[in-house]
This record gives C-alpha cells, structure tokens and sequence, in this order.
C-alpha cells in the first residue's frame, strides 16, 4: 500500500473560531487570572455533568491531589487505584503521604477488576480510586457498595471520560469527587487544566479553599470592585486555581462537546468495524453499562495469531508515518514504585502492557486518514500472520 506523505500525529486539540474569539477577548479584558471565566466555565461543565458543585484547577493531578486532601488522606492510609493509568494518579496517594496500592486490572476492558478490591482493604484504607481507562467507565455501582460498605471514599479518576455514561448517567457526580484532565490530548482541552467536580457540599467548600493557598472566601474577590484586601488563611493549601485564560478555551470547547464527540465516536466504529475483521488483533471489550468517551483508542495484539511483538508494530506504523502511544506503562512497575513501595506482581496489567498500542483518534483527523490507519494495521497484521 502507499504511504502517505505527512506524518499523522497521535493526537491534536480540536481549534474552532470560537476558542480564538473568547482567548482574545479574555485577553482584551486584562482579566488573566481566576475570574468571571472561571466561573462560566464551572457552571456550564457541572451542568453538562450534572453534579451540584465544579472547582476549575490546573490540571487533573491538582484535581486528584485536592479530592484526596478533602477525604482526609494522610500518613497511614492506603488508597486502592489501578496499575493502568498516568503516574500521576499513583503521585497524589504518595503527596498525601499515603500507601498506594495497586489492584490487578480485567484484562478485557483495562479497567480495575472491581472483584479483586476487597481482598485488598484493611483498616488502613481511607479511598478507592479507579480509573475510567480509555473513556470507559468503571463498574460504579459495584465499586460504591464496596465503598458503602467498608466505609470507604471513592474518588473517579476520569481523566478520560469528559461525556462518558454510566447506566446512562453522566460521570462527574457519581462518586465523592470526579477529577477530569483538559490537558492538551484530551477531549475537552484547555492546555493545561482539569476540574474537581462533587455533590458534597463539604468536600466542594474545602477543594475550593485549598486550590487557592488555603484563602478564605474573600479573598477570590479581592481584587475587584468591592472586594476586600483582608482575608484569612484557614489550611496551608496549593496553588492549584485555573486561569481566566484557559478557562476561555474549555468555555469554548464545552460549547462543541457534542461534535467532539460525535467525531471521536463515528472514527471509534470505523475502527472497531474494520478491526473486527483483521486476524491477531482485536479492541477492548465494551460493556453494556457504558457509553465510552472514547478517549482512546486502544488495539491488543494476540501473539498466539501473529509474530510481530508490539513495538517492532508500532515502528512499522511509525513508517507508515502514523503517530501512536502505549497507555500505559503499569505504575507499580516504575523504580519509584519498586524502590518505595512493597513489590507487587500484577499479572494482568503486566500482559496487557506488553501487547497494546493507543492509535489516533481525534475530531480533526479526517475518515480518510481513519481508513488510511485501518490498511495500515492490515497490512502489517497480514504480513506477520502466523
Ligand atoms: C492525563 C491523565 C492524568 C493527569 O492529567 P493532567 O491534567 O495532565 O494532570 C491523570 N490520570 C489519567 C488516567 C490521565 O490520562
């Protein structure tokens, strides 16, 4: 087959005329900091979220950090969460001064096996946080009773899953607190930044507080007509606040969710149609219960059926000129993770490293190039068919 001839990137924001207008205008304001964009910005995700409270930070890892602090995770606790995410998941348990500890994934979906949480409680766990990997979301209602039942908090980490359902209902308020990343790959994207979203009057009082060095209420005004130089400082917090700034692009984005959605959804079938077809490789099982952001799009190579190991695979896609990822290198496996922390061997994870490859998917590649990826990973499953 032919190669094309510029390089296809893994991933790219999607930009419209609307995110140079409200950037520009913000600019134009000479409000650059948290103000009035922010809070436009809260709104309108927490509805499309349908949660009662939206703390706007700069990135999910400050929203992680925060959800952990306001469900009092300290020293002595232990957090359950998933080898198969971002480091950074793992680093806000570690921040608090807490134990992380890592449940085996399915390795069908890559999510956490929620069946395997409880044998890993002991009464040092404070929370439980799975991980919605790829955009699919994780089996809730499961996950919350065992919550319920040991007393636990659960935070999502929804990275991935800006407009994902769970039994048809928005995630962002079904957990004790939701953190999302805009960071420039993913869906909604604002460069850097994320939100911390919660029905829970307390924990939403106290994120907002401690994203802001620990400021009370009056000093987010405090710059404004009317406001007050005087506040008070109630915990030493983080400076975690997002700006009015980026604030614009997610205004702007939020506003085209349902196109990037769309998009990402229609290329998501093509995929799933074409690879169903391609001996040696299949896609991630998706679960009834959830309607998948697609985030990622993630094949698994089957080396029963084919020769080629995963990375001589993605050199070949590399000179095929496209661009992929692998998400993700297993936490626990990382040498701060080994060093630190007592050695855990978590077979599943570990297999499902080695034999996936995240390919792109993003609004503002064409069908063409979809189908271009398609022949692509065709051709080179045929050519090492076993
Ligand atoms: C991107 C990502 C994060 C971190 O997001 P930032 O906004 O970059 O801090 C956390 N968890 C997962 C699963 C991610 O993919």
């Amino acid at each position: 087959m032919k190669k094309r001839q510029n390089f296809l990137p893994y991933a790219l924001p999607s930009l419209s005329e609307r995110e140079l207008t409200l950037v520009t205008d913000t600019l134009k304001s000479l409000w650059w900091s948290r103000g009035a964009r922010c809070e436009e910005f809260e709104t309108r995700f927490r509805e499309f979220v349908n949660a009662e409270y939206a703390v706007s930070v700069n990135s999910c890892t400050s929203a992680l950090h925060l959800a952990l602090a306001c469900c009092d995770v300290g020293a002595e606790d232990e957090v359950i969460t998933s080898p198969m995410t971002f480091c950074s998941t793992a680093n806000v348990i570690v921040h608090q001064g807490a134990t992380p500890v890592f449940c085996d994934i399915d390795s069908e979906t890559g999510l956490i096996d929620a069946d395997k949480i409880e044998e890993l409680i002991t009464p040092k766990t404070k929370v439980i946080l799975p991980v919605h990997y790829g955009g699919q979301s994780c089996d809730l209602d499961k996950i919350n009773a065992i919550g319920k039942r040991y007393n636990l908090k659960v935070v999502d980490d929804a990275a991935h899953a800006t407009a994902a359902k769970y039994k048809g209902k928005m995630i962002g308020s079904l957990c004790d607190a939701t953190a999302f990343s805009f960071y420039a790959t993913k869906n909604l994207a604002t460069g850097e930044g994320g939100m911390l979203t919660t029905n829970n009057a307390t924990i939403y009082e106290k994120a907002r507080i401690l994203s802001l060095h620990g400021m009370d209420k009056n000093a987010f005004n405090r710059y404004q007509a009317g406001g007050t130089h005087e506040y008070d400082i109630t915990y030493a917090g983080y400076k975690y606040n997002m700006s009015d700034l980026s604030a614009a692009l997610g205004v702007a984005q939020i506003e085209q969710i349902e196109y990037i959605q769309n998009t990402r959804r229609k290329y998501a079938d093509i995929y799933r149609n074409c690879i169903d077809k391609i001996e040696g490789i299949s896609c991630l099982k998706q679960e009834d219960y959830c309607e998948n952001a697609w985030h990622l799009f993630v094949i698994t190579l089957d080396p029963a059926k084919i020769s080629i190991d995963r990375n001589t695979f993605i050199e070949k896609l590399t000179a095929y000129n496209i661009g992929t990822s692998v998400h993700f290198k297993p936490v626990h496996t990382f040498t701060f993770y080994q060093e630190h922390f007592t050695a855990v061997h978590l077979p599943k994870a570990e297999d499902f490293y080695q034999n996936i490859i995240s390919l792109p998917l993003y609004p503002s590649m064409t069908e063409e190039d979809v189908y271009y990826v398609m022949e692509s990973v065709q051709a080179i499953a045929a050519r090492y068919a076993k």
